[in-house]
């Protein structure tokens, strides 16, 4: 409906998250420059409006990867230890590209990186939130990951749509922009049942539409999907934010998104007053616990 892609035009506070592959060239799983040098054009101009931004960012794996190139055997063998020295390697990489693009747009960036720890320890979140607070205040774009090095399953928040969501909830944004390898929602896999048909709008996300998650996106790079961009949405839209999921093949869908433009998935917020975060989260890990997942 069109007055619900007008009020994005007035959103103040903007959550915007990207996955792995929409940072790499698919061939090679190189870091593609040129469409990391538009996400940050495009969030220094949403910036440059006066509305607060927060980016939300994997990449800290594959890019290590791709440096230490780890013997596949020992991969094998120590697969936590490599994974997390990879994320140590690459997320250092891929902040000092992101810092030395923002710097062209004279905007200074920083850097956060959470566990669970950080959503269910009281201090650590209110802390967090300071953080994120000042930063904000102080005209910066914090850039956000999971921190990986440290975070084992038992800490682990698990997945980048979460995490953003999470962020958002913490820090009041009014507007969470979920950027996949998908249009946004459909009815079914669009690529495996041609019936599948395309959802704009989610009014209320109750268990008829949290139906539709699937588990996979077909990348085969990030841990995100669809099921976990519905966990996204229940959190984004109960802490009073608008959520869209949307197709970062062209990146400057972003301001488009924020222009009013009818694209993407839009979830409506749908603000609960007692909404609690740290027991939401918690929930959501004794689920995956319990059925013994590795999530
Ligand atoms: N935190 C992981 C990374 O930066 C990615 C998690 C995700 O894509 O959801 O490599």
């Amino acid at each position: 409906m069109k007055q619900w892609r007008e009020r994005l035009k007035e959103k103040k506070r903007i959550v915007v998250k990207i996955g792995s592959s929409s940072l790499q060239h698919p061939e090679t799983g190189d870091m593609d420059y040129i469409r990391l040098e538009v996400l940050v054009r495009e969030l220094c101009n949403l910036k440059n409006q006066g509305k607060d931004v927060v980016l939300v960012s994997s990449g800290a794996i594959a890019q290590g990867k791709k440096a230490v190139h780890p013997d596949p055997s020992h991969m094998e063998k120590n697969p936590i230890a490599v994974k997390q020295a990879c994320a140590a390697v690459g997320q250092a990489r891929l902040m000092m590209t992101y810092q030395k693009i923002f710097a062209e747009y004279n905007q200074v960036a920083a850097q956060i990186l959470m566990t669970r720890h950080t959503v269910d320890n009281d201090m650590n979140r209110v802390n967090a939130q300071n953080t994120f607070e000042e930063l904000l205040y102080m005209g910066v774009i914090p850039i956000v990951n999971e921190n990986d090095t440290v975070a084992t399953h038992e800490i682990e928040i698990g997945d980048n749509d979460t995490l953003s969501a999470i962020v958002a909830s913490m820090i009041g944004a009014d507007l969470l922009i979920l950027l996949s390898d998908i249009d946004g929602l459909y009815t079914d896999d669009p690529r495996t049942n041609p019936e599948a048909s395309f959802v704009e709008t989610v009014e209320h996300l109750d268990r008829h539409f949290l139906q539709m998650g699937k588990s996979s996106t077909g990348s085969g790079v990030g841990t995100g999907g669809m099921s976990t961009k519905l966990t996204a949405a229940r959190i984004a839209t109960a802490s009073g934010a608008d959520m869209i999921i949307a197709n970062s093949r062209d990146i400057r869908i972003i301001h488009r998104l924020v222009e009013g433009r009818n694209l993407g998935t839009l979830f409506l917020a749908e603000k609960q007053e007692n909404f609690d975060l740290p027991a939401f989260v918690g929930g959501l890990h004794e689920k995956h616990d319990s059925k013994g997942e590795t999530s």
